[in-house]
């Protein structure tokens, strides 16, 4: 059985380990067909590319990224799987995506450099060094100056929707991240649909436009989930004609969360990968 997973990230964006140590980490746990999906960055493939020739490594890369996208009031990610990293449709909207994420972490500091965390801005930006800036690298730094333990408690504390340090996003729309990937002959993956906070009725609904505006796929299977909820995502792939996606969503070593770990899909699930085998340069 072939391993896959579809769904990681590296220090170029919120991950924790270097391209190289991600890259042997996923050697070490098996898995055959890999991508990294940095967020709004595709900074790590070529690095990540060179590597695997030069070291040899038994595993298929596969390019990737994930979009970050708004749709009503949610932000809604997609991951665009097998696509030409140097697509200018692709790169354009990567570089638009950057900016936002540059501005927004300048206003997430100014906000709560009001509310008593000064320098706040500086500390996240020091952490991320020079990756895409990330809610991650500011929780990171709220944590350091011991306001909560653990990422979510500082998300529901400061980082989340509607809180202090939440910034109401100008992300591009899914049919702008789609259409990007796209011409970048990709494929586009709506990421964890469990994550959202949102009511099944909303769920469908997402799925619907998604699907409208030409989403190909949904991650059905992650590590820490129910067998019931992967049985729903499943069905609801079916329901809309969606191909099915696996990822751990990897983003540094816990005692919980591990590449490849507990990824499979529900029987009858069309695996996303049925998109890409059989083309030119085809992994199987
Ligand atoms: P951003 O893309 O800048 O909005 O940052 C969101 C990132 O923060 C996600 O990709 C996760 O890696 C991380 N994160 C961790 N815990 C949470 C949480 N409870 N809510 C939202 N994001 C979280
Ligand atoms: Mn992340
Ligand atoms: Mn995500
Ligand atoms: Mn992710």
């Amino acid at each position: 059985m072939i391993k896959y997973d579809l769904h990681s990230h590296t220090t170029h964006s919120d991950g924790r380990l270097t391209v190289e140590e991600l890259l042997h980490r996923a050697v070490d746990k098996n898995i055959d067909v890999f991508a990294i999906t940095d967020h709004d960055t595709v900074a790590a493939i070529k690095p990540a590319q060179q590597f695997i020739k030069a070291e040899n490594l038994p595993l298929s890369l596969i390019t990737g990224t994930e979009v970050s996208t708004k749709w009503e009031s949610f932000e809604i990610h997609i991951v665009g799987l097998n696509i030409d990293i140097d697509n200018i449709d692709l790169t354009s909207l990567l570089s638009a995506q950057q900016q936002k994420r540059e501005e927004r972490a300048l206003e997430i500091g100014v906000r709560l450099a009001k509310n008593g965390f000064d320098g706040i801005y500086e500390q996240a930006k020091e952490l991320a060094k020079d990756a895409q800036i990330t809610r991650a690298h500011f929780a990171r730094a709220l944590i350091e100056r011991g306001v909560a333990k653990n990422f979510p408690g500082v998300f529901k504390k400061y980082l989340g929707r509607g809180k202090t340090g939440y910034v109401p996003s100008c992300w591009c729309t899914m049919q702008t991240a789609i259409e990007a990937i796209h011409a970048a002959g990709g494929v586009a993956v709506l990421a964890h649909p469990s994550s959202y906070q949102m009511s099944n009725k909303w769920l469908r609904k997402l799925l619907v436009e998604f699907k409208s505006v030409g989403g190909d796929a949904m991650e059905v299977a992650q590590p820490q989930q129910a067998p019931s909820e992967r049985q729903f995502l499943g069905e609801l792939s079916r329901e809309y004609e969606l191909l099915c996606s696996q990822g751990s969503d990897f983003h540094f070593p816990t005692s919980y969360l591990e590449l490849g770990k507990n990824l499979y899909l529900p029987k009858d699930c069309q695996g996303v990968w049925q998109a890409w085998e059989g083309q030119e340069g085809a992994l199987l």
